[in-house]
């Protein structure tokens, strides 16, 4: 059994008023309200599309010659001849050079499974290496919204810039997805998600639209569970302006879970099987290459996307090789089981190649995409230092190798992203966090939630008093937002970008903090 740690959660929420909630209705009339839902309806429960494209289109994990373009079709062209008879659909892509399609560079079909949702990934191979492309596909005569997509440079080219994104933790119930909306316009290289892009279970206190159903546990109750998230026109429009990179983290399985620990009764037999539908569903949702495919509880997750010699991307999934959170869970102060070596974040086969990857990237830039947070926080309670299990400082052996590791061998620039917290931090990776003289071996950004815990706040008193405890700490903040990013030669520029509000409509977006990284010199600076 866990403790369930909501302190790092609602360390900053400001609850919204009822004012605020006097103007947003449950149900069917409040999401239509709320810009409505297309072509489908939206009561608790069943949902019905008339148009098979109802869950949009996206591409992902860009290479220098293609991209994986996705879809997942819905409705009755899941149904050929009006029968359920499973049998597979032909769905055909097109790719373009411009987004009115009269430059078409490649064609093809490709079938549609019933095994896996009627999911489409198709890997498109032969296009122009840093280039724009537009796609859509088409089913018996009916066609798909446009996306965009682009390609990753060449391996051997230096692009002068690439623009990322990166985001986390959309918690349906908590929030509308404004944020995602401006992310969409911001039309970069590439967007990282970082996990908790479903809830698997009702957490928001305050709830600005519901769940089809309660907590989901089959591969149908998960596959009810995306389809609701992705019916959201702004997550579709995020998709389908660029290419996504992915990668879960507890949440899209089971609350904490650990490799194959659940957190409340479930039996490791029952959490695997649980896995291996969370896991499908994932698949059949995201726009992921063929290595992607899971095998029933195992699915290959961390892996590296290169973008020319400019920057390399380390993927990492921090929870189907882990171990059990030590201490009970939770947030607990210094505790024997959190500093012994058999406590495993990563696995030793992912931990290798973490490392081996790291030591020949020749990369300038070397981005870590992780879920939880590396950096230690010292957080006071009774007078003594508190750190959440479930993050790295659960795994304090493992961590102190990755320290040592970026501080002996020094591979080029690292800089981790990071989820999870609903908050915004800046951060200085240090080879010991106790000791202030200590060396700066990285820098760790944190983004923020794009819903989940509702509104937020700016958290300046929160600031102030995390700062006092932590040296390396430069920034925080607990609005809603995502983290937008530009790499050049010389530097990593990181702006924080946040929405004010989430539980009512049409909020704006604004740079709350913008912080570099500059060449050679490891840690976050004012920017
Ligand atoms: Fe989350
Ligand atoms: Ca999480």
């Amino acid at each position: 059994m866990k403790t369930r740690d909501q302190h790092w959660f609602d360390l900053f929420s400001t609850r919204p008023t009822r004012r605020d909630f006097a103007r947003i209705s449950l149900g069917l009339g409040g999401v239509l309200a709320l810009g409505g839902l297309p072509g489908c309806r939206a009561d608790r429960g069943i949902r019905i599309f008339d148009d098979p494209f109802g869950l949009g289109v996206a591409s992902g994990d860009p290479w220098p010659d293609g991209v994986v373009l996705w879809t997942r079709l819905v409705g009755a062209a899941t149904a050929p001849g009006g029968s359920a008879d499973g049998a597979p659909v032909s769905v055909r892509w097109e790719v373009a050079r411009d987004d009115g399609f009269a430059d078409v560079v490649q064609t093809g079909s490709t079938l549609a499974m019933p095994e896996l949702g009627y999911s489409v990934h198709a890997e498109v191979e032969g296009l122009e290496p840093a280039r724009d492309y537009w796609y859509r596909f088409d089913v018996g005569g009916q066609g798909s919204p446009v996306g965009r997509t682009r390609t990753a440079p060449a391996l051997g080219a230096r692009p002068e810039t690439v623009r990322f994104a990166f985001a986390s933790c959309q918690d349906y119930e908590a929030g509308l997805y404004t944020a995602l909306r401006h992310l969409a316009d911001e039309q970069v290289d590439l967007i990282i998600h970082l996990g908790d892009y479903i809830y698997e279970k009702t957490f928001a206190s305050e709830r600005v639209r519901e769940h089809e159903a309660e907590e989901v546990f089959s591969l149908d109750d998960y596959r009810a569970r995306y389809t609701t998230y992705r019916a959201d026109p702004n997550l579709q429009a995020a998709h389908a302006s660029a290419p996504w990179v992915v990668t879960p983290d507890d949440h899209e399985v089971d609350n904490n879970f650990a490799g194959a620990v659940a957190e409340d009764g479930q039996t490791r037999e029952q959490l695997l099987l649980r896995r291996a539908a969370a896991f499908q569903a994932y698949y059949e949702f995201m726009p992921l290459r063929r290595a992607q495919l899971p095998s029933g509880p195992d699915m290959q997750l961390f892996r590296r996307l290169r973008l020319g010699s400019l920057m390399e991307l380390h993927v990492l999934d921090t929870r189907q090789y882990r171990s059990d959170q030590p201490c009970g869970d939770g947030s607990q102060p210094p505790c024997e089981q959190a500093r012994s070596p058999e406590q495993t974040m990563l696995g030793v086969e992912q931990e290798q190649w973490l490392q081996g990857g790291l030591a020949a990237s020749g990369a300038r830039w070397n981005v870590i995409a992780n879920q939880v947070l590396v950096s230690q926080i010292d957080r006071m309670r009774d007078g003594e230092a508190v750190h959440s299990m479930d993050q790295w400082g659960g795994y304090r052996v493992e961590r102190q190798r990755l320290l040592d590791f970026l501080g002996e061998v020094r591979p080029a620039n690292p800089v981790v992203i990071t989820g999870d917290i609903h908050s915004n931090w800046a951060v200085d990776l240090k080879r010991n966090f106790d000791d202030p003289a200590s060396e700066v071996v990285g820098a760790e950004f944190v983004g923020t939630s794009l819903s989940s815990g509702g509104d937020g706040g700016d958290g300046t008193e929160r600031e102030a008093e995390f700062r006092a405890d932590n040296p390396h700490l430069h920034f925080f903040n607990g609005q809603r937002g995502y983290v937008r990013c530009s790499v050049t030669a010389d530097r990593l520029t990181a702006d924080f970008r946040v929405v004010p509000f989430v539980t009512r409509p049409d909020a704006p977006i604004g740079t709350r903090a913008t912080f570099v990284v500059e060449d050679g010199r490891p840690g976050a600076q004012a920017g």
